[in-house]
C-alpha cells in the first residue's frame, strides 16, 4: 500500500488515487501506427525511477515520480 502525498489534500491512502499511465507510453497513435504499436507492447522494464500519471479523488491530475523497485516517491507534481 502506498502513502502517496496529494499536493492538494495531503498524504492520501493509495485506494483514493487512480493510476493513468507511465509518461513513456504517451505516443501519438496517428503519427506512426506501427511505431506506437512498438513502443507501447515492447518497452524496456528497466530499474530506476518511473514518471506516472495518477489522478486523486479531489480532481487534481498528479505527475508521480516513483522507484520501480522499491516503490518509493520521490516527487509529486499537480499537472
Ligand atoms: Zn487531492
Amino acid at each position: 500500500m502506498l502513502l502517496i502525498p496529494c499536493p492538494h489534500c495531503g498524504p492520501r491512502n493509495q485506494e483514493e488515487f487512480a493510476y493513468e499511465r507511465t509518461l513513456d507510453s504517451v505516443v501519438r497513435l496517428d503519427d506512426a501506427p506501427d511505431a506506437a504499436v512498438t513502443a507501447l507492447y515492447t518497452r524496456a522494464n528497466l530499474r530506476g525511477t518511473d514518471h506516472e500519471i495518477w489522478s486523486h479523488l479531489c480532481g487534481q491530475w498528479l505527475r508521480l515520480t516513483r522507484d520501480r523497485m522499491s516503490h518509493a516517491i520521490s516527487a509529486v507534481e499537480p499537472l
